[in-house]
């Protein structure tokens, strides 16, 4: 399924994605690509515009721009999980995981499932050829599960 990608490779499809759509090649973007590599698990605009600020300026509207850019060559995966901030991860060098969603904080966590994984990669299907996946779990996180249980008594 997924094959292991190079950081160089990475930067290669992003330089050829920017030349393609006339966009300008600037180091904040190449930076910003770079913390994300170097990122492990999820991350929001924030929590990159505060790794960026220790060593790098930038603004928050140039990472919020660039997370644009690296979603639109699919560099990057944004989760819709209905929680404040919108969550991202990097789609290269990532190891196949699933998610648990809370659906009233919008908490992610990970989790990797062996035996689910090779019963998923090994089912085929008729005209059409898996390369990777993930799996939503919802339901309700320790902090927010305990909460409901104070508002009920
Ligand atoms: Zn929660
Ligand atoms: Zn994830």
């Amino acid at each position: 399924m997924k094959e292991e990608v190079s950081f160089e490779a990475v930067k290669e499809i992003f330089t050829d994605y920017l030349k393609e759509h006339k966009h300008r090649k600037t180091p904040e973007r190449y930076a910003i690509l770079e913390r994300i590599n170097a990122f492990e698990g999820h991350f929001n605009a924030e929590v990159l515009y505060n790794i960026m600020l220790k060593d790098y300026r930038v603004s928050l509207a140039t990472v919020y721009n660039t997370l644009e850019l690296l979603l639109d060559c699919k560099l990057i995966i944004k989760h819709q999980l209905g929680g404040q901030f919108a969550q991202y991860e990097k789609a290269f060098g990532n190891n196949t995981h699933n998610h648990l969603i809370c659906t009233s904080c919008g908490k992610v966590k990970e989790f990797t499932d062996k035996q689910l994984r090779i019963s998923i990669q090994s089912r085929k299907f008729a005209h059409f050829y898996s390369t990777h996946y993930t799996l939503y779990l919802y339901g309700l996180c320790h902090k927010c599960k305990a909460k409901l249980k104070n508002t009920e008594s």
